[in-house]
């Protein structure tokens, strides 16, 4: 049977291949007929094909929806960058934290920039912060009228991810407020309710959390599934948990739509050795999963929770978001469609991204003179910590540091205050490293020797922002980022550089997956547990300051 449009009207037919139907989970025989970035027809060969102003064959191969991700963040790459390491391998929408637009991006300029991202072949949907992750003051850019101006907008996906859980069962008037806000407007919204036990998942479904991507254990995905919580399996270099994670899955919460797959924000260096969704996918079909019912994860899905009605799957009226793959057991595409217009072929773009002008968008950084005769005044009786892993870390008494332990300190970006700390665990030999690759993007400086740290945190400020790493006065690493948070250089530059830093900090005798989800969570004032923040050296546990931060 022929659906669709009136022959004539086809600008592009895919012929000789499969649909996969993921609301039937079934794979049939149909050419696809694209008009006006819409699929128009689906039907047989001869029904779709003799009246198309283009005809690619894809004879034994099977068409799916391009992959949606559920819950992502940009990291180093900027985003036309990252947008387009995505498209090649599949994702066709992305919802993404706008956290680092909504700190740096001038507040008159953000709305505009959100909006011209989001019209991107990859399309951008934004999640909307309702409070930073780090203290700093943020004065109007969190105020609800403001958050409620965003969200409204056409390219919000929800709200969150909301990292201050605890507070939000603590009953946080701001936190609360903005919550119920979101979802009397309809929005969703997103947790971040790590080592959350069952009964306080069940808290926070009840003050308005309606799904959660931090399960790291099979019996943690099911308490959120028991909890009434739509549930995102991560897998990404710090947590490569999918197979694990699997176990707790039944068909039942694929099929009602509960359960989708995320990467949760890898670095370039993790995207290009492995993919994206479509590594996930093939993570996922190698666990046991059979390839329609992993597909119904990063399709249908995520469009039916966000409330996507265009994409998600392949019929009629929907946007011509499709991947062609070789078969269903290879989950990376050869052909990428998006609006119907093919945008890459055997993982290279075929079509050029717009960039948006970045002018007026590079924050800088201030340095006065004090700051360098902080970094090297001793630190005896400082208390400090040390990393259990990647992300977590644990308190360290003053007088207990051995000789290599690293000084440590958190510059704000202003150049009004100053926290500062030993920790172990991050390498045994390092001159100097600055950075804005911090929850806020703040100034990060961590080394051995106060020249090299010193230099390293000149460097920095001259490029505006970025990530330097000096050795007895020489440059061993630079990548710059100019955008505060983000690069402007290719992808391909950007991910080498990354590789290239994790070799470095690995000869450095850094012992985890992934420095730069360190140097991201040494920060963070949400996960344990001692934390370098505006407010001072800080025990998320007990939420108290262990060190203040000093004016400069
Ligand atoms: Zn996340």
């Amino acid at each position: 049977m022929l659906d669709g449009v009136p022959p004539g009207a086809v600008d592009l037919a895919l012929t000789g291949g499969s649909i996969a139907d993921v609301r039937a989970g079934s794979v049939r025989r149909a050419a696809v007929g694209i008009a006006d970035r819409t699929i128009a027809r689906i039907g047989s060969d001869d029904e779709v094909a003799p009246h198309a102003r283009q005809v690619i064959d894809v004879s034994g191969r099977v068409i799916v929806p391009g992959y949606i991700e559920p819950h992502g963040h940009i990291l180093l790459a900027n985003p036309v960058e990252f947008a387009g390491a995505l498209l090649r391998t599949g994702t066709t929408t992305a919802i993404v934290d706008a956290l680092p637009f909504m700190l740096l991006t001038p507040p008159d300029r953000l709305s505009d920039l959100l909006a011209s991202l989001s019209g991107l072949p990859m399309k951008f949907r934004w999640l909307i912060r309702l409070e930073p992750q780090s203290f700093a003051e943020t004065g109007e850019r969190f105020r609800l009228e403001t958050l409620r101006a965003l969200w409204r907008q056409p390219w919000a996906a929800a709200v969150g991810e909301v990292t201050r859980w605890v507070d939000v069962l603590d009953g946080d008037p701001d936190l609360v407020s903005k919550i119920l806000a979101a979802r009397e407007d309809g929005k969703r919204v997103e947790g971040h309710a790590a080592g959350a036990s069952y009964e306080r998942l069940v808290g926070l479904a009840a003050a308005g959390f309606t799904s959660c991507h931090e399960a790291v254990t099979a019996q943690e995905a099911r308490d959120r599934l028991r909890a009434g919580l739509i549930t995102m399996l991560r897998h990404s270099s710090i947590r490569p948990d999918l197979p694990g994670l699997l176990t707790a899955i039944t068909r039942d919460d694929i099929e009602t739509g509960r359960v989708m797959l995320t990467a949760d924000g890898p670095p370039p260096a993790f995207i290009s050795e492995h993919g994206y969704l479509d590594y996930l996918l093939a993570v996922a079909i190698h666990s046991g999963l059979a390839p329609l019912d992993a597909l119904r994860m990063v399709t249908l899905n995520p469009a039916q929770y966000y409330g996507f009605r265009d994409v998600g799957e392949i019929a009629v009226g929907k946007r011509a978001d499709l991947n062609v793959l070789p078969d269903l057991h290879h989950p990376t595409p050869s052909l990428v469609l998006a609006d119907g217009t093919v945008v890459a072929k055997d993982q290279r773009l075929t079509a050029p991204l717009p960039a948006p002008s970045w002018d007026q968008l590079r924050p800088s950084v201030t340095v006065p003179q004090g700051v360098f005769d902080l970094l090297t005044a001793p630190l005896d009786a400082t208390a400090g910590l040390r990393l259990v892993n990647d992300v977590i870390t644990e308190p360290v008494a003053p007088g207990e540091f051995p000789p290599h332990a690293l000084h440590v300190a958190l510059l704000d970006r202003g150049g009004q205050w100053i926290t500062q700390s030993k920790v172990i665990g991050f390498a045994d030999k390092l001159g100097g490293l600055a950075t804005t690759i911090s929850s806020g993007f703040d100034v990060l400086v961590l080394g051995q020797n106060p020249t090299d740290m010193t230099d390293a945190l000149r460097r920095l400020a001259r490029m505006g922002g970025g990530l330097v790493v000096v050795e007895r006065g020489r440059d061993v690493f630079s990548l710059p980022l100019e955008l505060g948070a983000f690069s402007l250089r290719p992808w391909a530059e950007v991910a080498d550089a990354n590789r290239r830093f994790n070799t470095l900090l690995h000869e450095s005798g850094y012992r985890f997956a992934d420095p730069i989800f360190t140097l991201l969570f040494l920060t963070f004032d949400s996960l344990p547990w001692i934390r370098l923040t505006s407010r001072g050296l800080w025990d998320v546990r007990h939420r108290r300051v262990l060190a203040p931060a000093q004016p400069i």
